[in-house]
């Protein structure tokens, strides 16, 4: 648990200083009641005079002595002024009239270092998935008759790995991760791409870690035997079971790419032993099965951990997730969640990433002032070498902040951070899951309302609920394991 943050004494009245209730987000696991506190995203745990203060300002806001007076012939006095004063210092209850605690708006240093870099090493595909936002309905790129080449050179790829080398700055280890298109296509760039790195990353004392996302189609013995001996991290993007994947993830001809992957996938995940294989999916309103989902790409493929996205699109697409849908998901993702809870009280892995990853943000406290790292400690890089906020936006003139061979345009790059901020996004500033959304995806937001700087609006009872899931189990493995939280760091 954080520990509590000092801050000044309310403001006094005749009956002593006026308290009310401040901003927090209240939960509960196993009857012990917790708060979850914004901006600050610390979590504290109520004992039952903290309980008893907050229930009576709940009531409305009241003098300090009227408090002590209506909660002393049940409380000890000491213990109470105790815990008053506890509460203000964690600023959960205070003065009425002071102003919202906000998140800070002060930018990031400009040699804020990368840590991530996804290259673009082809933007052609031998897929053909209907909701691709690279080829599909919503692109916003035109990679099939754009200007960029269909494959990133060795030059530029080489010119990327000195970017990253350069921009991670005092940082020992950068993550470079390859991304398409399809990946494979250009099978033969990762493998100098990696030599190259490995090398240079030596010369310059750092390490650079490596990962790539692929369909699966084109993994090969020799192409696997290569992804384990370079200890590549994989995800592979794969909907599901025979129907749902054949349904939208399919070739150019149409032809669907279960029975394809399915062989290649049981392969990789026999040799490739050394870092666990993940499976992507995409939701979509077609197939909104995630439990059988789940359990297919688990049980009976053999992923070590599956995470599950809602497909980005605009609402009238007949693939896009309806509003009734997605409670329909949503009560799947806490019967996998509370799945999850079980398997961590007995100090056991389950595979559902969607918990694991708000779980560790939830334990090391992370308070955003952005929805996510782009642009920032990760940019994408296009087939020409421009510098994009992220691979999804990756060609898009719009969101290009640089190139590898001139580096950040620091005038940029600072536009993008001023209009992408927390506080610019005045309808967040009320949301007590704000530490963890901060408005959520850029280019969900491109999708949705043609601004990257918009909050993601159409997704805020989802985030918060889903957020609330995740607190419980926090909290449950608090009171019951807390040693399993060990595992999310600092
Ligand atoms: S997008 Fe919605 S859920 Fe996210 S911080 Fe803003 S108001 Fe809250
Ligand atoms: S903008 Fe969206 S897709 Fe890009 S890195 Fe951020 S969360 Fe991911």
């Amino acid at each position: 648990m954080n520990p509590p943050v000092a801050t000044g004494a309310p403001d006094a009245t005749d009956a002593g200083p006026v308290l009310s209730l401040r901003d927090f987000h209240p939960f509960e696991a196993y009857g012990a009641r917790f708060l979850y506190m914004v901006p600050s995203a610390g979590i504290f745990r109520m004992d039952d005079a903290g309980g008893a203060v907050l229930d009576a300002l709940a009531q409305g806001p009241r003098g300090l002595d009227d408090l002590v007076a209506e909660l002393g012939d049940r409380l000890d006095v000491d213990r109470l002024l105790e815990t008053i004063e506890e509460l203000t210092e964690i600023r959960a209850i205070g003065d009425p009239g002071a102003p919202r605690d906000e998140a800070p708006n002060d930018l990031p240093p400009p040699d804020f270092p990368l840590n991530t870099m996804v290259l673009n090493v082809t933007n052609k595909c031998n897929l053909a998935c209907t909701y691709c936002y690279e080829y599909g309905d919503d692109k916003i790129v035109d990679t099939q008759y754009g200007k960029q080449p269909k494959f990133m050179s060795e030059e530029t790829a080489e010119e990327s790995v000195e970017f990253l080398l350069r921009q991670s700055g005092e940082q020992p280890t950068a993550h470079l991760t390859f991304f398409g298109g399809e990946t494979l296509l250009n099978f033969p760039l990762l493998q100098k791409t990696v030599a190259y790195a490995n090398r240079r990353a030596a010369e310059e004392g750092k390490r650079i870690t490596f990962s790539l996302t692929t369909n699966a189609t084109l993994l090969k013995p020799e192409i696997i035997r290569w992804l384990a001996d370079n200890d590549i991290g994989v995800t592979i993007s794969i909907d599901g079971p025979k129907p749902v994947q054949d349904g939208l993830r399919v070739f150019h001809n149409g032809r669907g790419t279960y029975d394809v992957v399915l062989p290649k996938i049981k392969e990789l995940l026999a040799t490739h032993r050394s870092r666990p294989i993940g499976a992507r999916v995409t939701l979509t309103q077609k197939h909104l099965d995630v439990l059988d989902i789940y359990r297919h790409l688990t049980e009976e493929v053999g992923f070590f951990e599956v995470g599950l996205a809602p497909v980005t699109t605009q609402e009238h697409r007949d693939y896009a997730i309806t509003p009734e849908s997605k409670s329909h998901m949503l009560r799947q993702f806490e019967e996998l969640a509370e799945e999850w809870l079980e398997h961590a009280l007995r100090d056991e892995h389950h595979g559902f990433t969607n918990v694991t990853d708000t779980i560790e943000e939830i334990h090391k406290g992370v308070s955003k002032a952005y929805g996510c790292g782009a642009g920032l400690g990760l940019m994408g890089v296009a087939t020409d070498g421009e510098v994009a906020l992220c691979h999804r936006f990756a060609g898009s003139p719009e969101h290009t902040i640089g190139s590898v061979s001139e580096g950040v345009d620091r005038e940029k790059q600072e536009r993008f951070l001023v209009d992408h901020h927390i506080a610019e996004k005045t309808d967040c500033h009320k949301c007590w899951a704000r530490p963890i959304c901060s408005g959520g995806c850029y280019h969900e937001a491109h999708v949705q309302y043609g601004d990257s700087s918009h909050a993601n609006l159409h997704y805020c009872t989802w985030v918060r609920s889903w957020t609330h899931t995740c607190l419980e189990i926090y909290g449950a493995l608090a009171e019951k394991n807390p040693k399993f939280l060990e595992r999310f760091g600092a």
